[in-house]
């Protein structure tokens, strides 16, 4: 047996971006650090974002191929995926295609409508700390435009026993001054002419289940 050469098509390392736009949103004084989203860049050319996420040590969060989707969200937009070979579109994008036929096609960008359903959906009644004001906490997986996959995020504007499965839904974005490139930049509402199906017997447990969490957020300082 002969050796084998084995020749490199590219370079082990993409080429360090060069960041040149730089926002930092932490708060002043922060003594108890938890867990925050506290600046990000975005590199000269526009292709690359890093995020800065404080979690009692400071990361950061490097995009890559995927800081579209990011920069996005600052522009109050939802960017997918798309394969060329078989038409699949992926919101979480997806930057090669999961169709096996497709043998990891490299997929392109496409901005998606801003419009969803409820694949399916839980009721938090309890949180970390920082989120207990807010419970309980409708969270759906929701199927944006075609996509084939589903993202994770909040329905708000509901009471949360009439969530339901398939329910047509709506992005809304925070204010864009509010906005930091991460998902919590949107959540979900329902569509302006959905309405909640009549009562029943599931919706009268979960109400039952749900009603104390409300009536004890009310006490909290
Ligand atoms: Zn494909």
């Amino acid at each position: 047996m002969g050796g084998e050469t084995i020749t490199r098509k590219k370079k082990k390392f993409a080429k360090e971006p060069n960041f040149t736009e730089k926002k930092t949103y932490r708060p002043e004084g922060v003594k108890e650090t938890g867990l925050a989203f506290i600046g990000h860049e975005i590199s000269e050319d526009g292709n690359t974002m890093n995020q800065f996420l404080h979690y009692d040590q400071l990361y950061t969060i490097r995009h890559g191929w995927n800081s579209k989707f990011f920069k996005g969200l600052l522009e109050g937009k939802i960017w997918g995926t798309k394969c060329p070979k078989c038409g699949d579109t992926w919101v979480p994008v997806r930057t090669h295609c999961w169709n096996l036929d497709c043998n990891l096609e490299k997929t392109e960008w496409v901005e998606m409508p801003l419009t969803a359903k409820v694949h399916t959906w839980t009721i938090a009644g309890w949180s970390g700390r920082s989120s207990l004001k807010r419970l309980p906490i409708v969270l759906v997986y929701a199927v944006i435009g075609d996509s084939k996959v589903a993202i994770a995020n909040e329905l708000h504007g509901i009471d949360s026993w009439d969530a339901e499965f398939g329910m047509p839904l709506k992005i809304v974005f925070k204010p864009k001054g509010e906005r930091s490139g991460i998902i919590t930049d949107f959540h979900f509402e329902p569509t302006n002419d959905w309405k909640p199906s009549p009562t029943n017997e599931e919706k009268e447990r979960i109400k039952q289940l749900v009603e104390p969490v409300y009536e004890w957020v009310k006490t909290l300082k």
